[in-house]
Protein backbone atom coordinates (compact mmCIF):
# COMPACT_ATOMS: atom_id res chain seq x y z
CA UNK A 1 0.00 0.00 0.00
CA UNK A 2 1.33 3.53 -0.89
CA UNK A 3 1.39 6.33 1.99
CA UNK A 4 -2.11 7.56 2.51
CA UNK A 5 -1.45 11.12 3.46
CA UNK A 6 -3.34 12.72 6.37
CA UNK A 7 -5.23 15.15 3.36
CA UNK A 8 -5.77 15.30 0.15
CA UNK A 9 -8.14 17.97 -1.75
CA UNK A 10 -10.30 17.13 -4.01
CA UNK A 11 -10.15 19.51 -6.90
CA UNK A 12 -12.25 19.05 -9.96
CA UNK A 13 -10.95 18.90 -13.48
CA UNK A 14 -13.07 21.86 -14.24
CA UNK A 15 -11.20 24.33 -11.80
CA UNK A 16 -7.88 24.20 -14.31
CA UNK A 17 -10.05 25.88 -17.28
CA UNK A 18 -11.88 28.11 -15.05
CA UNK A 19 -8.65 29.64 -13.24
CA UNK A 20 -6.75 29.95 -17.00
CA UNK A 21 -9.88 31.97 -17.86
CA UNK A 22 -9.21 34.55 -15.07
CA UNK A 23 -5.37 34.71 -15.63
CA UNK A 24 -6.43 35.62 -19.49
CA UNK A 25 -9.23 37.86 -18.67
CA UNK A 26 -7.09 40.81 -17.38
CA UNK A 27 -8.53 40.56 -13.85
CA UNK A 28 -6.86 38.74 -10.94
CA UNK A 29 -8.11 40.41 -7.89
CA UNK A 30 -11.40 40.84 -6.47
CA UNK A 31 -13.60 41.48 -9.08
CA UNK A 32 -16.97 39.46 -11.27
CA UNK A 33 -16.04 36.11 -9.76
CA UNK A 34 -15.82 36.83 -6.08
CA UNK A 35 -19.03 38.38 -6.27
CA UNK A 36 -20.00 34.97 -7.99
CA UNK A 37 -18.57 32.95 -5.19
CA UNK A 38 -19.85 35.13 -2.70
CA UNK A 39 -23.70 34.99 -4.42
CA UNK A 40 -23.33 30.91 -4.72
CA UNK A 41 -22.34 30.66 -1.13
CA UNK A 42 -25.56 32.35 -0.11
CA UNK A 43 -27.44 30.14 -2.29
CA UNK A 44 -25.78 27.03 -0.69
CA UNK A 45 -26.07 27.39 2.91
CA UNK A 46 -29.54 30.13 2.64
CA UNK A 47 -27.51 33.12 4.69
CA UNK A 48 -28.01 36.42 4.03
CA UNK A 49 -24.78 38.28 3.38
CA UNK A 50 -21.66 36.69 2.17
CA UNK A 51 -18.84 38.59 2.18
CA UNK A 52 -15.52 36.80 1.31
CA UNK A 53 -12.21 37.34 2.84
CA UNK A 54 -8.43 36.57 2.23
CA UNK A 55 -8.42 33.75 5.38
CA UNK A 56 -10.65 32.08 7.48
CA UNK A 57 -8.64 33.65 10.31
CA UNK A 58 -9.06 37.38 8.50
CA UNK A 59 -12.70 36.10 8.73
CA UNK A 60 -12.56 36.01 12.53
CA UNK A 61 -10.74 39.12 13.14
CA UNK A 62 -13.47 41.40 10.92
CA UNK A 63 -16.20 39.24 12.72
CA UNK A 64 -14.62 40.43 16.41
CA UNK A 65 -13.98 44.63 15.35
CA UNK A 66 -17.79 44.32 13.36
CA UNK A 67 -19.05 43.08 17.00
CA UNK A 68 -16.87 45.67 18.58
CA UNK A 69 -14.91 43.29 20.90
CA UNK A 70 -11.69 44.90 22.51
CA UNK A 71 -10.17 46.02 25.56
CA UNK A 72 -11.87 44.95 29.12
CA UNK A 73 -14.45 42.45 27.40
CA UNK A 74 -13.89 38.97 28.17
CA UNK A 75 -14.44 36.55 25.67
CA UNK A 76 -15.89 32.79 26.59
CA UNK A 77 -14.12 30.93 23.82
CA UNK A 78 -13.22 26.92 23.45
CA UNK A 79 -9.77 26.32 24.36
CA UNK A 80 -9.79 23.43 22.02
CA UNK A 81 -9.90 25.03 19.15
CA UNK A 82 -7.16 26.04 16.48
CA UNK A 83 -5.11 28.97 17.46
CA UNK A 84 -6.61 31.61 15.24
CA UNK A 85 -10.13 31.94 16.90
CA UNK A 86 -8.22 32.59 19.75
CA UNK A 87 -5.16 35.22 18.23
CA UNK A 88 -7.89 37.07 16.57
CA UNK A 89 -8.97 38.22 20.05
CA UNK A 90 -5.88 38.94 21.23
CA UNK A 91 -5.54 40.96 17.94
CA UNK A 92 -8.49 43.32 19.31
CA UNK A 93 -7.58 43.43 22.27
CA UNK A 94 -10.23 41.50 23.79
CA UNK A 95 -9.40 38.55 27.20
CA UNK A 96 -10.17 35.10 25.82
CA UNK A 97 -11.60 33.13 28.90
CA UNK A 98 -11.33 29.16 28.02
CA UNK A 99 -14.02 27.50 28.25
CA UNK A 100 -14.42 23.54 28.30
CA UNK A 101 -15.80 21.30 26.11
CA UNK A 102 -18.63 18.98 25.92
CA UNK A 103 -17.77 15.07 26.37
CA UNK A 104 -19.94 14.13 23.04
CA UNK A 105 -19.75 16.85 20.91
CA UNK A 106 -16.43 18.32 21.56
CA UNK A 107 -17.72 21.29 20.83
CA UNK A 108 -18.22 24.24 23.76
CA UNK A 109 -19.87 23.26 26.90
CA UNK A 110 -22.79 25.31 27.92
CA UNK A 111 -22.42 24.48 31.71
CA UNK A 112 -19.25 25.49 31.37
CA UNK A 113 -19.91 28.75 29.72
CA UNK A 114 -22.57 29.73 32.44
CA UNK A 115 -19.34 29.02 35.24
CA UNK A 116 -17.19 31.93 33.00
CA UNK A 117 -19.87 34.64 32.80
CA UNK A 118 -18.58 37.78 34.58
CA UNK A 119 -19.85 41.27 34.63
CA UNK A 120 -17.16 41.81 31.66
CA UNK A 121 -18.35 38.87 29.84
CA UNK A 122 -19.48 40.25 26.29
CA UNK A 123 -19.04 37.46 23.54
CA UNK A 124 -19.22 33.27 23.59
CA UNK A 125 -17.27 32.11 20.40
CA UNK A 126 -18.38 28.90 19.31
CA UNK A 127 -16.71 26.14 17.04
CA UNK A 128 -17.71 23.45 15.46
CA UNK A 129 -15.85 21.22 16.59
CA UNK A 130 -14.34 18.64 12.97
CA UNK A 131 -18.19 19.52 11.49
CA UNK A 132 -20.38 18.55 14.45
CA UNK A 133 -23.28 21.37 15.39
CA UNK A 134 -22.64 22.87 18.61
CA UNK A 135 -25.83 22.92 20.87
CA UNK A 136 -26.51 26.03 19.45
CA UNK A 137 -30.26 26.21 21.34
CA UNK A 138 -28.62 26.19 24.90
CA UNK A 139 -25.61 28.43 23.75
CA UNK A 140 -28.51 31.47 21.97
CA UNK A 141 -30.85 30.87 25.17
CA UNK A 142 -27.58 31.65 27.61
CA UNK A 143 -26.50 34.40 25.67
CA UNK A 144 -29.92 35.83 25.26
CA UNK A 145 -30.35 35.77 29.07
CA UNK A 146 -27.02 37.49 29.78
CA UNK A 147 -27.23 39.80 26.49
CA UNK A 148 -24.04 38.23 24.89
CA UNK A 149 -22.86 38.47 21.59
CA UNK A 150 -22.48 34.83 19.74
CA UNK A 151 -20.07 34.89 16.89
CA UNK A 152 -19.82 31.09 14.89
CA UNK A 153 -16.23 29.56 13.95
CA UNK A 154 -17.42 27.34 11.26
CA UNK A 155 -14.10 27.10 9.66
CA UNK A 156 -14.93 22.89 10.07
CA UNK A 157 -18.73 23.50 9.52
CA UNK A 158 -19.60 23.82 5.60
CA UNK A 159 -22.80 22.14 4.79
CA UNK A 160 -22.97 21.19 8.65
CA UNK A 161 -26.78 21.32 9.44
CA UNK A 162 -28.37 22.45 12.75
CA UNK A 163 -31.98 21.16 13.08
CA UNK A 164 -32.32 20.81 9.48
CA UNK A 165 -30.59 24.91 9.09
CA UNK A 166 -27.21 25.31 7.72
CA UNK A 167 -24.63 26.73 10.06
CA UNK A 168 -24.10 30.06 8.29
CA UNK A 169 -27.44 30.73 7.57
CA UNK A 170 -29.26 31.89 11.16
CA UNK A 171 -28.74 35.44 13.24
CA UNK A 172 -25.60 34.78 14.29
CA UNK A 173 -22.48 36.27 12.13
CA UNK A 174 -20.64 33.09 10.88
CA UNK A 175 -16.65 32.63 10.12
CA UNK A 176 -15.46 30.13 7.51
CA UNK A 177 -12.16 29.04 6.53
CA UNK A 178 -11.51 27.82 2.79
CA UNK A 179 -7.98 26.79 3.85
CA UNK A 180 -6.28 23.77 1.72
CA UNK A 181 -7.41 21.21 4.18
CA UNK A 182 -10.91 22.30 4.81
CA UNK A 183 -14.34 20.54 3.39
CA UNK A 184 -14.19 23.79 -0.07
CA UNK A 185 -10.79 25.36 0.06
CA UNK A 186 -9.59 28.01 -2.51
CA UNK A 187 -5.79 27.21 -1.23
CA UNK A 188 -6.02 30.55 0.85
CA UNK A 189 -9.65 31.91 1.84
CA UNK A 190 -12.64 32.87 4.27
CA UNK A 191 -15.82 33.89 4.26
CA UNK A 192 -18.16 35.92 6.88
CA UNK A 193 -21.99 35.39 7.14
CA UNK A 194 -24.26 37.39 8.48
CA UNK A 195 -27.65 38.55 9.04
CA UNK A 196 -27.05 41.77 10.18
CA UNK A 197 -26.46 44.44 7.63
CA UNK A 198 -24.26 46.42 9.55
CA UNK A 199 -22.10 43.94 10.34
CA UNK A 200 -21.61 43.20 6.73
CA UNK A 201 -21.16 46.47 5.33
CA UNK A 202 -18.65 46.84 8.07
CA UNK A 203 -17.17 43.69 6.71
CA UNK A 204 -16.66 44.93 3.61
CA UNK A 205 -15.04 48.07 3.80
CA UNK A 206 -12.66 46.69 6.58
CA UNK A 207 -11.40 43.89 4.04
CA UNK A 208 -10.20 46.74 1.39
CA UNK A 209 -8.10 49.08 3.49
CA UNK A 210 -11.29 51.11 4.90
CA UNK A 211 -11.99 52.14 1.69
CA UNK A 212 -15.31 53.21 1.29
CA UNK A 213 -15.54 51.83 -2.56
CA UNK A 214 -14.39 48.25 -4.01
CA UNK A 215 -12.18 47.81 -6.46
CA UNK A 216 -13.76 46.76 -9.39
CA UNK A 217 -16.39 50.20 -8.82
CA UNK A 218 -12.97 52.10 -8.99
CA UNK A 219 -11.26 50.05 -12.13
CA UNK A 220 -14.05 48.13 -13.67
CA UNK A 221 -15.81 50.20 -16.95
CA UNK A 222 -17.08 53.29 -15.87
CA UNK A 223 -15.07 53.30 -12.73
CA UNK A 224 -14.01 56.44 -10.67
CA UNK A 225 -10.83 57.33 -8.93
CA UNK A 226 -12.24 59.41 -6.79
CA UNK A 227 -12.42 57.22 -2.91
CA UNK A 228 -12.35 58.06 0.50
CA UNK A 229 -10.54 56.32 3.54
CA UNK A 230 -13.62 56.36 6.42
CA UNK A 231 -11.34 53.91 8.96
CA UNK A 232 -8.17 52.26 9.34
CA UNK A 233 -8.58 48.99 7.20
CA UNK A 234 -6.87 45.71 6.63
CA UNK A 235 -5.89 44.54 3.41
CA UNK A 236 -7.86 41.24 3.73
CA UNK A 237 -9.55 41.04 0.02
CA UNK A 238 -9.67 37.44 -2.00
CA UNK A 239 -8.67 37.18 -5.34
CA UNK A 240 -10.63 36.32 -8.18
CA UNK A 241 -8.32 33.21 -8.88
CA UNK A 242 -9.09 31.62 -5.63
CA UNK A 243 -12.75 32.45 -6.07
CA UNK A 244 -12.66 30.55 -9.57
CA UNK A 245 -11.23 27.61 -7.50
CA UNK A 246 -13.95 28.05 -5.16
CA UNK A 247 -16.76 28.12 -7.54
CA UNK A 248 -16.39 24.55 -8.84
CA UNK A 249 -16.15 23.37 -5.80
CA UNK A 250 -19.26 24.80 -5.00
CA UNK A 251 -20.79 23.34 -8.41
CA UNK A 252 -19.93 19.72 -6.58
CA UNK A 253 -20.39 20.85 -2.83
CA UNK A 254 -23.15 18.81 -1.94
CA UNK A 255 -22.30 15.20 -3.71
CA UNK A 256 -18.73 15.97 -1.79
CA UNK A 257 -21.12 16.26 1.31
CA UNK A 258 -22.57 13.32 0.41
CA UNK A 259 -19.40 11.27 0.15
CA UNK A 260 -18.04 12.27 3.47
CA UNK A 261 -21.59 10.63 4.63
CA UNK A 262 -20.26 7.67 3.19
CA UNK A 263 -16.73 7.57 3.91
CA UNK A 264 -17.91 8.08 7.65
CA UNK A 265 -20.09 5.14 8.08
CA UNK A 266 -17.79 3.46 6.15
CA UNK A 267 -15.15 3.92 9.03
CA UNK A 268 -17.59 3.72 11.84
CA UNK A 269 -18.54 0.04 10.52
CA UNK A 270 -15.00 -1.52 10.19
CA UNK A 271 -14.16 0.45 13.73
CA UNK A 272 -16.93 -0.80 15.55
CA UNK A 273 -15.99 -3.80 17.33
CA UNK A 274 -12.82 -1.95 18.32
CA UNK A 275 -13.62 -2.04 22.06
CA UNK A 276 -10.25 0.11 23.35
CA UNK A 277 -11.53 3.39 21.02
CA UNK A 278 -14.44 6.16 21.48
CA UNK A 279 -16.17 6.41 17.63
CA UNK A 280 -17.38 9.62 16.45
CA UNK A 281 -20.69 7.93 16.35
CA UNK A 282 -20.84 7.93 20.11
CA UNK A 283 -19.99 11.34 20.27
CA UNK A 284 -22.39 13.07 18.17
CA UNK A 285 -25.93 12.49 18.24
CA UNK A 286 -26.06 14.68 15.00
CA UNK A 287 -24.54 12.12 12.63
CA UNK A 288 -26.19 13.07 9.69
CA UNK A 289 -25.96 17.08 10.29
CA UNK A 290 -22.03 16.54 10.43
CA UNK A 291 -20.03 17.75 7.48
CA UNK A 292 -17.66 15.64 8.41
CA UNK A 293 -14.21 17.92 7.91
CA UNK A 294 -12.80 15.37 10.49
CA UNK A 295 -12.88 12.03 11.46
CA UNK A 296 -11.55 11.71 15.02
CA UNK A 297 -10.98 8.59 17.15
CA UNK A 298 -10.14 8.44 20.81
CA UNK A 299 -8.30 6.08 22.22
CA UNK A 300 -9.10 4.55 25.69
CA UNK A 301 -6.62 4.27 28.74
CA UNK A 302 -7.45 0.53 28.43
CA UNK A 303 -5.68 0.87 25.26
CA UNK A 304 -1.70 -1.22 25.29
CA UNK A 305 -0.73 1.28 23.93
CA UNK A 306 -0.80 5.66 23.74
CA UNK A 307 -2.04 7.45 21.39
CA UNK A 308 1.17 9.43 20.70
CA UNK A 309 2.78 5.65 20.01
CA UNK A 310 0.06 4.52 18.15
CA UNK A 311 0.43 8.00 15.51
CA UNK A 312 4.42 6.92 15.48
CA UNK A 313 3.66 3.49 14.63
CA UNK A 314 0.41 4.18 11.85
CA UNK A 315 3.39 6.73 10.35
CA UNK A 316 5.77 3.41 10.00
CA UNK A 317 2.75 1.75 8.30
CA UNK A 318 2.35 4.90 5.75
CA UNK A 319 -0.65 6.27 7.24
CA UNK A 320 -0.98 9.91 8.09
CA UNK A 321 -2.41 11.29 11.13
CA UNK A 322 -3.11 14.21 12.85
CA UNK A 323 -4.33 15.85 16.16
CA UNK A 324 -6.94 18.36 15.99
CA UNK A 325 -5.85 20.47 18.95
CA UNK A 326 -3.34 21.17 21.40
CA UNK A 327 -5.55 22.95 23.31
CA UNK A 328 -4.63 26.95 23.49
CA UNK A 329 -4.35 27.28 27.42
CA UNK A 330 -1.34 25.13 27.33
CA UNK A 331 0.36 26.77 24.18
CA UNK A 332 3.14 28.86 25.96
CA UNK A 333 2.16 32.32 25.27
CA UNK A 334 -1.52 31.71 26.63
CA UNK A 335 -0.05 29.94 29.68
CA UNK A 336 2.59 32.99 30.31
CA UNK A 337 -0.46 35.82 29.86
CA UNK A 338 -3.57 34.02 30.96
CA UNK A 339 -2.40 32.37 33.81
CA UNK A 340 -0.42 28.89 34.06
CA UNK A 341 -3.12 27.65 36.04
CA UNK A 342 -5.84 27.24 33.91
CA UNK A 343 -7.60 23.60 34.06
CA UNK A 344 -10.37 22.72 31.52
CA UNK A 345 -10.59 18.49 33.07
CA UNK A 346 -12.56 17.56 29.35
CA UNK A 347 -10.64 19.82 26.70
CA UNK A 348 -7.42 18.00 29.15
CA UNK A 349 -8.56 14.47 28.58
CA UNK A 350 -9.89 14.64 25.17
CA UNK A 351 -6.23 16.30 23.79
CA UNK A 352 -4.25 13.03 25.33
CA UNK A 353 -6.67 10.40 23.38
CA UNK A 354 -7.86 12.52 20.43
CA UNK A 355 -6.36 11.58 16.49
CA UNK A 356 -7.72 12.06 13.47
CA UNK A 357 -7.49 9.65 10.52
CA UNK A 358 -7.18 10.23 6.74
CA UNK A 359 -10.29 11.76 5.84
CA UNK A 360 -10.93 12.57 2.38
CA UNK A 361 -13.30 12.24 -0.88
CA UNK A 362 -10.76 10.25 -2.92
CA UNK A 363 -9.84 8.11 -0.33
CA UNK A 364 -10.35 4.42 -1.34
CA UNK A 365 -12.23 1.14 0.04
CA UNK A 366 -9.04 -0.11 0.05
CA UNK A 367 -7.26 2.45 1.60
CA UNK A 368 -10.03 2.75 4.88
CA UNK A 369 -9.73 -1.05 5.04
CA UNK A 370 -5.58 -0.57 5.23
CA UNK A 371 -5.85 2.07 7.74
CA UNK A 372 -8.99 0.83 10.24
CA UNK A 373 -6.90 -2.92 10.05
CA UNK A 374 -3.72 -1.37 10.91
CA UNK A 375 -5.65 0.31 14.15
CA UNK A 376 -7.51 -2.76 15.34
CA UNK A 377 -4.10 -4.82 15.15
CA UNK A 378 -1.90 -2.32 16.56
CA UNK A 379 -4.69 -0.67 19.62
CA UNK A 380 -5.34 -5.01 20.19
C1 LIG B 1 -8.60 26.43 9.86
C2 LIG B 1 -9.20 27.02 11.06
C3 LIG B 1 -9.21 28.41 11.27
C4 LIG B 1 -8.38 29.38 10.46
O1 LIG B 1 -8.65 29.41 9.13
P1 LIG B 1 -7.55 29.96 8.10
O2 LIG B 1 -8.31 30.02 6.81
O3 LIG B 1 -6.43 28.96 8.06
O4 LIG B 1 -7.10 31.29 8.55
C5 LIG B 1 -9.92 28.91 12.35
N1 LIG B 1 -10.57 28.10 13.20
C6 LIG B 1 -10.56 26.77 13.05
C7 LIG B 1 -11.32 25.92 14.02
C8 LIG B 1 -9.86 26.18 11.99
O5 LIG B 1 -9.83 24.85 11.87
Amino acid sequence: MNYIPFYIPHIPKSTNKSVIQVINSGWLTSGKKVQEFEQQFSKIINSKNSIVVSSGTAALHLAYLAHELGPGDEVIVPSFTFCSTINALIHVGATPVFCDIDEKSLCINPQDIQRKITSKTKAIIVVHYGGAPADMDKINDIAKINNLIVIEDAAHAFLTRYKGQYIGSGNNTTCFSFYATKNLTTGEGGMITTNNEKVSEFVQIMRNHGISKSALSRYGKGGNWRYDVIAPGYKYNMTDIEAAIGLEQIKIAKECAKKRQDLSKKYLKSLSKNIKIILPQEVSDRQNENSWHLFTIRIKNTCSISRNVLIEKLIAAGIGTSVHFIPNHMQSYYRSNFGNDTSLPITERVFNSILSLPFYEDLTDEQIKFVCDMINNLTN
